[in-house]
């Protein structure tokens, strides 16, 4: 069986084009459209790139933006008063803390920092529990691209066995709650799991959100199954990219030009041999992320400007 392709991108391009028709209604009832706050500590290339990938999807739907940028070495309460700025700022709508974030600098301490209202990543411990309890709130922004995808595409979540390799806090957990809440089965993987392969191998919808490039091979693949690819991996290997793509594939010259590839988790080849639909890396998950982080924004602005929404 060929798989079908889960093209995330046109889902994406939707999501944005209904953002950008709420960004214009709440300008027209504001006078004001929403404003992100993105905040970027230290010189991480790959997190320079999706900051700067962030603040044009915002200027694309309308939205204001603005990038706080702090040295890779300024101290941990540098990082801490800058989020505190935000969130006094009334004019601020969504705060976005780009991670990694430098080792000295506590992650948990800067994300439970954020005010709640308008933590759009939806790490926040509120955020978290509000999810686990099903009340509304700000969703992690890949979890809810995923939903997204399934849904918009009519793939039946309801009733299915989801198997997601990856526990993150933000992925693979938000995820598993966001699908049992649809009435999915759900099977969370991780590194001590025994017999993975048996139990990915069980799944109707198999999502791999891990960080290892190809992990996820044929045997992992019930046939038919639909295969969502989270990860994201720059793989230089060039016997790896041949081995996943073929080796008369235009991803063979992109690593001899540009000395790299982006490769998801799952084995491309061998899953779309087996799986029914499948994500593409890149294409599939990464511009659904971000057509949430702007839909988060909105809904944030709504949020705080009608706190009575929150249930
Ligand atoms: P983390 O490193 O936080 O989590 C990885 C998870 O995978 C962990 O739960 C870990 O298990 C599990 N894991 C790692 N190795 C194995 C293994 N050999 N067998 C079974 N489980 C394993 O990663 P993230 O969740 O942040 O990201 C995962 C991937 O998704 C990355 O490639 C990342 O780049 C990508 N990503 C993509 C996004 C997008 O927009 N498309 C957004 C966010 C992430 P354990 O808990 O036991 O250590």
């Amino acid at each position: 069986m060929a798989a079908r392709i889960l093209d995330g991108k046109s889902v994406a391009m939707q999501i944005r084009a209904e953002v950008k028709r709420d960004v214009e209604e709440e300008q027209k009832r504001t006078g004001l459209a929403p404003q992100l706050a993105a905040v970027l500590v230290g010189d991480d290339p790959a997190s320079h790139v999706y900051v700067r990938n962030k603040i044009e999807a915002c200027r694309e739907a309308g939205l204001r933006s603005q990038e706080i940028r702090i040295a890779a070495d300024a101290p941990e309460s540098e990082v801490l008063a800058a989020v505190k700025r935000l969130n006094d700022d009334g004019d601020v709508d969504g705060i976005l803390v780009q991670l990694p974030l430098p080792r000295h600098v506590n992650r948990v301490k800067v994300l439970l920092t954020i005010d709640p209202a308008k933590d759009v990543d939806g790490l926040h411990v509120i955020n978290a529990g509000r999810l686990a309890l099903k009340l509304d709130g700000l969703v992690p922004c890949t979890p809810a691209g995923v939903i997204e995808l399934l849904e918009r595409q009519g793939l039946a979540i309801a009733g299915q066995h989801a198997v997601i390799i990856g526990r993150s806090e933000i992925v693979g957990r938000p995820l598993a709650a966001l699908l049992l809440h649809r009435d999915a089965t759900v099977t969370i993987c991780h590194s001590k799991t025994r017999d993975l392969e048996g139990l990915a191998s069980e799944a109707d919808i198999l999502i791999a959100a891990i960080g290892q490039p190809a992990f996820v091979r044929g045997e992992h693949v019930r046939p038919g199954a639909v295969v969502i690819d989270v990860g994201i991996n720059r793989v230089t290997d060039l016997a790896l990219v041949k081995d996943v793509y073929g080796a008369d594939s235009p991803r063979v010259a992109q690593v001899q030009d540009r000395g790299f590839t982006l490769m998801g988790d799952v084995h491309w080849r061998q899953a779309s041999e087996k799986a029914s639909w499948i994500t593409p890396v890149p294409g599939g998950i990464g511009p659904l992320t971000i057509a949430c982080l702007l839909r988060n924004t909105v809904r944030a602005a709504r949020l705080r400007r009608e706190p009575a929404a929150w249930a």
